[in-house]
This record gives structure tokens, sequence and C-alpha cells, in this order.
């Protein structure tokens, strides 16, 4: 972990022309005792090895890579899924709100706040809180409220306090917005936990980082099955942190690294650069800068903009980013679990559906693909039924 730093420049708090800090100047003083903080955390062995720690004792990990046998044989390809499914709350979004709840503590900062769209992020943060007895707020949008009540319910069994946000479009952007401008008002005792790879350095960098731990160990547990690095690691893109997290390791590898975006949100391919929540990267929006809203099947990829290093590795051409239409997640989502007996969450059924499409056309014959299946497809089985009509 220590060394995945050496190559940053802090000085630039971005990745090439994207990233950066653009926030009011009430909130700058936090950011900047935030960056101070997290590197000396980051290169301190005992947060780390106390974060890692929580995260085998509590969270799961080491989480398996499982080889898609029946897949594999049909498509011709080595299919393999490094199994964030199986971390307690079911997806990788509990990797960064442990290490952030663990520097908040450091910090001496008692409260959490946090933006979430689907509510999986809340979840996740209001959990972190419960474990380190930390106060929680998360402000969500009053559309997603009411779309999303389960979640709803389970912040306020974990002790949270769930605000709807009633501006603009009531949903993902308004609550992002509006937990920045609480932010500035609390920002003395208050950590505003981000859940993605995305708003002011060096929150692209540090969550990254809490997301590195998924190629820090898939990369030598694919090394043991193959005996070389995975000719593909795959995955899907919301903000960007699972993907973010998945190419860490492989980023100065041989290996080709592949972000699928949904059809409906696709912020790489389709989005123009700009500047909003506070970071210089690529957005659907208007002639006049407005975000437009994203639309997804899957509530989690549904943020209109992606985190300024895809951003910048999409303009290197580092990693290819590719999109995806419902109706094809929405048979990814049924294959998977009919061939491999895993029901995966709609978000990275994008990034199965992607190989399915792909293998043996942009994917050649007998290539082995690794594929982040960032979580579990409980919450989404509702959903699924409704629209097939079952
Ligand atoms: C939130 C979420 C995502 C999208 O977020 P990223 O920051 O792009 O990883 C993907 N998969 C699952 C299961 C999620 O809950």
């Amino acid at each position: 972990m220590v060394e995945s730093l050496d190559s940053y420049d802090f000085s630039s708090g971005g990745f090439g022309e994207f990233g950066g800090r653009f926030v009011p100047e009430s909130l700058v003083a936090a950011v900047s005792e935030l960056e101070v903080l997290f590197r000396d955390a980051w290169l301190d062995p005992e947060f780390v090895n106390q974060y890692k720690e929580i995260l085998t004792s509590y969270a799961g990990r080491p989480t398996p890579i499982t080889r898609c046998n029946n897949l594999s044989d049909s498509l011709g390809i080595e299919l393999y899924l490094k199994r964030e499914d199986l971390t307690h709350t079911g997806s990788h979004k509990i990797n960064n709100v442990i290490g952030q709840a663990l520097l908040t503590q450091r910090m001496g900062k008692t409260r959490l706040i946090a933006e979430t769209g689907a509510g999986q992020h809340g979840v996740a943060t209001a959990t972190a809180a419960a474990l380190f007895g930390l106060k929680c707020t998360v402000y969500m949008g009053a559309i997603d409220v009411e779309r999303q009540a389960l979640n709803v319910f389970r912040m306020r069994l974990l002790g949270a306090e769930v605000i709807p946000v009633t501006s603009g479009s009531k949903t993902l952007k308004d609550a992002i917005n509006e937990a920045m401008r609480e932010w500035v008002a609390c920002v003395h005792d208050t950590h505003y936990c981000i859940g993605s790879v995305m708003g002011p350095h060096p929150y692209p960098l540090m969550v990254r980082e809490f997301q590195r731990i998924i190629s820090e160990e898939s990369r030598p547990q694919i090394n043991a099955l193959l005996g070389r690095d995975p000719d593909y690691v795959v995955a899907c893109i919301g903000g960007g942190s699972n993907a973010a997290g998945s190419f860490a390791k492989y980023l100065e590898s041989d290996t080709i690294l592949v972000g699928v975006e949904p059809a409906g949100g696709a912020a790489i391919i389709n989005g123009t650069p700009g500047v909003i929540h506070g970071m210089r990267s690529r957005f659907l929006q208007d002639e006049y800068g407005q975000l437009e809203e994203a639309q997804s099947i899957s509530a989690g990829l549904d943020y209109p903009g992606v985190g300024p290093e895809h951003a910048y590795l999409a303009s290197l051409k580092r990693a290819s980013y590719y999109c995806v239409t419902d109706s094809m997640v929405l048979d990814a989502f049924q294959r998977l679990a009919k061939s491999e007996g895993i029901i995966p969450a709609l978000e990275p059924a994008h990034a199965i559906a992607w190989v399915l499409k792909e293998a043996g056309n942009e994917i050649p014959l007998g290539s082995s693909v690794l594929v982040t299946l960032s979580g579990r497809g409980d919450k989404d089985s509702e959903t699924v039924a409704r629209i097939l009509g079952q």
C-alpha cells in the first residue's frame, strides 16, 4: 500500500487535466487537513494494519476468486469473478467506509455525513458509524427516499438519521450538493464520507486507495490460478470506485482494463469535460453546464458524472470504456444466476453483459477475463421480478 503513493503527485491534486479541488473558501481548510491526514495515515503501518484487520475480522476479507465453469465452457473464454458480493453488507462499498471511519477517529471527529442515491452507500456508512460509535446523517433525494424505502429503514435501524433532500430533481446529484453545503456548517466535528472516487482532491485518490484492496488481493490470487496476469480486468462504472480499485494493481501490467457504463449514464463515452461537485471530470450536462439525469436499471450506476481518474485513464487510452443497455443487463443478471448459481447486483451485471456480448468478438477466444462482482443481487431481485412481470 505504502509504495502506491510514491507515483502520485500530491501537489497537483489531480489526474492529468482531471481532478483538482474546486470547493468554497470555507471548505479549503477541511479538505487540506484531510489530504495531510490521509497521507500520514496511509504511510503509517499501524493504521494500514488496523484497516486490514477490520476488513478481515468484520467485513469478511479476503474475498475469493471464483471460476465460472459453465459460462467459460459456453463462451470459450476463461471467466473468473472477484467476489466483492461476499463481503459484509454485500458490496465493495464497505472497504471505503471502514477506511474513512478510521480516518474520522484519527482526526478526532465524532460524526459522519454521507450522500446516497439508491441507499447502498448510506447503509455502508451507517454500518461503519455503528461499528465505530460515530453519529451519522445521510442525505438522500426525496424521490430516492420513496423509491428505496427498505434501505431507508436499514439506515435508521443502524442508528443513522436520513434527511430527504427536496431541492432540484430530488435525486443523488442534489443529495451531494446538500451534503457539501451541510459540511460547511459542521466541519469542526464532522467528516464527509464520499461514496465513490469523486469530489475534490484528496477524495478520488483516497477512495481509490481504500478500494485498492480488491486488486491487491486479486493479482496474487489469479496468478496462483493462471500462473500469470489475466488478459482482461472488467468492472462496472458508476462513480468508478470498484473499477478504480480493481484496476489499481494492474495499471503497470499488460492486462487490458475495461470499464462498463450504463447506456443511459455513460459519462465517459457521451459526457463532456466540466467542473461539478468539486472536481474537473466528464459529465452528462446540458449546454449551460447543468447536470442531466442519468437513467439506468441499476440505481447504483445513475450518477451523471464519473471519477477524474477514469476520465484520465480514458484520455491516455490505458483503460477502455464501453456501455451496455438495460436489456443486456437483465439477460446477464439471469444468465449468471442460471449458469453459476450466483445472483449479481444489477451494477456488476453490466460488466458481465459486456463479456457475454464480446466473448469471441472484442475478447478473443481463449482469453482469461477477471470481472469484479461488486455486489450481490438480493437488493435487486424485486426490481427484476417487476420488470419481468413475475
Ligand atoms: C454503488 C455500487 C456501484 C457503483 O459505484 P462505483 O463507485 O462505480 O463502484 C457498483 N456496484 C455496486 C454493487 C454498488 O453498490
